[in-house]
């Protein structure tokens, strides 16, 4: 067995630990042990990160970018032993967990190059003695706490633009899914980051968060998690006045017009749902389709839905994986048995399996009293519900306190920018069940967060404005 430590100040610690165990969701074995870090631990995390700072922030972003350049090919290098990992960790197909790594190392080399591109500006003083400057800075250093559902994009999305923007990084990942995390982190020492840049603490959340929320010195919290988690780390926040970005829980709905392509509408939803068994913020959640194409589009996913192999992710044939753990089992069972009481039907799957795998499942006949119409399933659950008019779906579709990601699938456009321009949500789906990329915003509108990840927004995040008048 691999040995997985704390990474602080260039140096992997924590050996003398107690240790939390590390299990394959698709086996449940013991894959690893990794030491159950807390404050202490995320103390001198934070005390490097601020010592490095000094140094990193004072480099040329030439010289930042050439190092976020190795970590990149290093992480291109290893993409294989970083998949597999991530598989065993979390459970998804290895051909996911490969596109997931690509996706992640897609913002360490966009950020490498977005570091060059940090510009100032001057502004014209109303007088001719004085010089209006404007300048970026980095922000400090940076607490980043993030979830399992994707163990190694989280943590680039966040790490790379602030280790571009100059800042220095504490990083704790979830107690799931550690191992992908420590091993980026083994590849950046291997690329020559230097000692404290980006620090790793794995072990008790609560303490590694209080530790890092009241400390001063760490001047930017950037969470993705659960609505709820982060509310409690905006409000710890609060006392030092960090900034924050919250990447937080989706509910997202689908819009399927009658004059949609069925086949791309059905490809969309089932690319955007059964993903990651249905456990990303994006997944879609709910879908509205019009009344007079509902049973042509629900007799296409039905079929579709049927021939999704549900295994263990390291078998090649297998689209879906097994769920996270016992808890998101009886959620999605929870969400099914409510919906049939009140009425829905089960088109297909509706089975908890052996293990943590749950059979994808199409239900129908569905309101929007159910729960699945209202919470975030965050499983292989499809909620199929008929609606008459753009406007209905429209308010259907924002009657939610989540705003992040929603899909529209129409073959006319004009309709297609007016129904997206209605929707209060952060990304958009239109004709296309995958938006996301590295080069783009992501984030969403309401209580799904704050701030955007991504593109030139999301190194934005890590930048400080500062204002220099130069009288002459
Ligand atoms: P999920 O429900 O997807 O597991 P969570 O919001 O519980 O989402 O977890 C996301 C991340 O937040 C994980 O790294 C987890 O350890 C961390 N976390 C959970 N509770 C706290 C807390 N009170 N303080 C700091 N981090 C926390």
């Amino acid at each position: 067995m691999e040995n997985y430590y704390l990474y602080i100040n260039g140096e992997w610690t924590g050996k003398d630990l107690e240790t939390f165990e590390v299990t394959n969701p698709a086996t449940s074995e013991k894959i690893a042990a990794v030491p159950n870090g807390g404050y202490a631990e995320a103390r001198k995390a934070a005390d490097a990160a601020c010592e490095a700072f000094k140094s990193w922030s004072d480099c040329s972003a030439y010289e930042r970018a050439e190092l976020i350049s190795k970590w990149h090919k290093l992480i291109d290098e290893n993409k294989e032993d970083l998949a597999r990992t991530m598989t065993l960790e979390q459970g998804k197909p290895l051909k996911e967990a490969l596109g997931e790594i690509s996706y992640a190392n897609g913002f360490v080399s966009w950020y490498a190059e977005e570091a060059k591109r940090v510009y100032g500006e001057t502004i014209p003083a109303a007088v001719r003695y004085k010089r209006l400057f404007v300048q970026k800075q980095p922000v400090g250093v940076i607490a980043a706490i993030t979830p399992w559902n994707f163990p190694a994009a989280m943590i680039t999305r966040k790490v790379a633009p602030a280790l571009a923007a100059g800042c220095t990084v504490v990083l704790k990942p979830a107690e799931q899914t550690p191992l992908t995390a420590i091993k980026l982190a083994k590849l950046a020492e291997k690329a020559g980051l230097p000692r404290g840049v980006l620090n790793i603490v794995t072990g008790r959340a609560q303490e590694i968060g209080d530790a890092w929320l009241e400390d001063s010195r760490i001047r930017k919290l950037t969470f993705t998690g659960s609505t709820e988690v982060g509310k409690l780390l905006m409000k710890g926040s609060a006392e030092t006045v960090k900034k924050v970005s919250l990447e937080l829980g989706g509910h997202a709905p689908v819009i399927v017009m009658e004059d949609a392509d069925l086949d791309k509408a059905v490809d969309g939803v089932i690319a955007s749902k059964f993903r990651n068994a249905g456990q990303t913020c994006v997944c879609s959640n709910r879908i509205y389709v019009h009344e007079k194409i509902a049973a042509e589009f629900t007799a296409r996913l039905v079929d579709k839905v049927k021939q999704l192999q549900v295994g263990n992710g390291l078998e090649e044939d297998t689209d879906i994986g097994p769920l996270i753990d016992e808890a998101a089992i009886s959620k999605v069972a929870r969400h099914i048995e409510d919906a049939v009481e009140k009425g829905a039907k089960i088109e297909t799957g509706g089975e908890v399996l052996e293990g943590l795998y749950y059979s994808p499942t199409v239900i129908t006949g569905v309101n929007d009293d159910m729960i699945c119409m209202n919470e975030e399933t965050f499983g292989p659950l499809t909620p199929v519900a008929t609606f008459k008019t753009e406007e209905e779906a429209i308010a259907r579709a924002n009657d939610s306190i989540y705003g992040l990601a929603a899909y529209v699938f129409t073959e006319n456009i004009t309709r297609g920018i007016r129904i997206t321009e209605a929707l209060e949500y952060g990304i958009i789906g239109l004709n296309d069940g995958m938006p996301s990329t590295p080069q783009v915003p992501f984030g969403g509108f309401k209580q799904s967060g704050l701030g955007r990840e991504g593109g030139h927004y999301g190194i934005e995040e890590f930048l400080e404005v500062k204002y220099i008048s130069l009288g002459l």
